[in-house]
C-alpha cells in the first residue's frame, strides 16, 4: 500500500476516478480519500465499492450524496463543512468531475466562497479515446452529450462541421445509430471517425471507419459505454445543386429559411445570401 492517511489543508478537493478498471486510480487521489473529512459523491455506492477495494478505511467519516438531482439540497450542506474549515473531497461515479458530470455549480460556490480548491486528475473518457482512436490529437473540441432532439442534434452537428479540430462526444448506446447517421449526413459520409467502447474495461474495443461504415456497423445498439471521435473536416463539402438542394429541404423542415440557409452555407462554404435564395425558392415550391 503506498497511499497514506495525512493531513490535509481544509478545501474542496475535485477527484477523478477509474472509467473501469479499478487499478486506474492514481495514489493521491487514494491518499485524499483516506484523509478529507468529508466525502461526497454523485454515487456513494460505488465511491464505498471503490474505497473498499483499495482498502481505504471510512471510519465514521460521513458520505454526502451529490448529484444533479439533489445539488440544491446538498450543496449548502457541503458549504457548511468548507466554511467551518473542513476538507471536503468530491467524486463523481467515474471520471472526472463537471466532464459530462455533475460538480460545477459546487466549484464555483467554493470558488466564489473563496475556499480553496484543487484538483486531483486522472481518467476522463474523453481524452482516453481520444488518444486511443489515432486521430489528429494536436487541437481537439470536446462536445459532449448532444440533444436527444434529432433536430437540436443536427444543428449542433452543423456548427461543428468546420471546426478545425478533432472532435469528441460521449452518446449512448441507444442512439449511438441515429447520431452516427446523423453525423454522416452533415459533416460528410466519408469522414473518417473512430467509436472507442467500454475503454478500459473486459470488452474494450476501438472501431475505425467513415461515419457511414460506422453508422452500418452501430445501426443496431451494442453494449456498453461509448465515445466517438470524429476526425477533422478539411475545407467545406463540395456538393452539387441536388445536394444543396437535400440539405436545404431536410434543414428547412427543423429551421426557419434564414437558419436553414446560414446552416447549410457553413457547411458547404456558400454564400449565405445564395443559400438564403434557394431556401426561398424552394420553400415557395
Ligand atoms: N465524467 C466522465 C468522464 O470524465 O469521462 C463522463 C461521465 S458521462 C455521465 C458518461 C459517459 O462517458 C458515457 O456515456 C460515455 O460516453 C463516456 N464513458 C465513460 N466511461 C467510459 C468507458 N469506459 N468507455 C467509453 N466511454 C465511457
Amino acid at each position: 500500500m503506498n497511499w497514506q492517511t495525512r493531513e490535509i489543508a481544509p478545501g474542496l478537493y475535485l477527484v477523478a476516478t477509474p472509467l473501469g478498471n479499478a487499478r486506474d486510480i492514481t495514489l493521491r487521489v487514494l491518499d485524499i480519500l483516506a484523509s478529507a473529512d468529508v466525502l461526497a459523491a454523485e454515487d456513494t455506492r460505488s465511491l464505498r465499492r471503490l474505497m473498499e477495494i483499495h482498502g481505504v478505511a471510512l471510519g465514521d467519516r460521513p458520505v454526502v450524496a451529490y448529484h444533479d438531482h439533489n445539488g440544491d439540497k446538498a450543496r449548502p450542506k457541503l458549504m457548511a463543512a468548507l466554511d467551518a474549515g473542513q476538507s471536503v473531497v468530491y467524486a463523481s461515479e467515474a471520471g472526472t468531475p463537471l466532464i459530462s458530470d455533475p460538480g460545477f455549480d459546487l466549484m464555483r460556490a467554493a470558488l466564489e466562497a473563496g475556499v480553496p480548491c484543487t484538483t486531483a486528475p486522472g481518467p476522463t473518457a474523453a481524452v482516453a479515446a481520444l488518444t486511443l482512436s489515432g486521430l489528429p490529437s494536436d487541437r481537439f473540441l470536446f462536445a459532449g452529450f448532444l440533444s436527444n432532439s434529432a433536430s437540436k442534434r443536427k444543428s449542433a452537428l452543423a456548427e461543428l462541421a468546420s471546426v478545425p479540430a478533432t472532435l469528441i462526444l460521449y452518446e449512448s448506446p441507444k442512439r449511438l445509430g441515429a447520431l452516427l447517421r446523423d453525423a454522416a449526413e452533415i459533416l460528410g459520409a466519408d469522414r473518417q471517425a473512430v467509436v472507442c467502447r467500454e475503454l478500459t474495461k473486459k470488452f474494450e474495443e476501438r472501431c475505425a471507419g467513415t461515419l457511414a461504415e460506422l453508422a452500418e456497423t452501430y445501426d443496431e445498439p451494442p453494449k456498453g459505454e461509448i465515445v466517438v471521435v470524429i476526425d477533422r473536416g478539411g475545407a467545406a463539402m463540395q456538393a452539387d445543386q441536388a445536394t444543396l438542394d437535400d440539405a436545404l429541404r431536410d434543414a428547412l423542415g427543423r429551421l426557419s429559411v434564414k437558419d436553414a440557409a446560414s446552416e447549410v452555407s457553413k457547411i458547404y462554404g456558400i454564400p449565405r445570401r445564395e443559400a438564403y435564395q434557394r431556401a426561398m425558392a424552394l420553400g415557395k415550391n
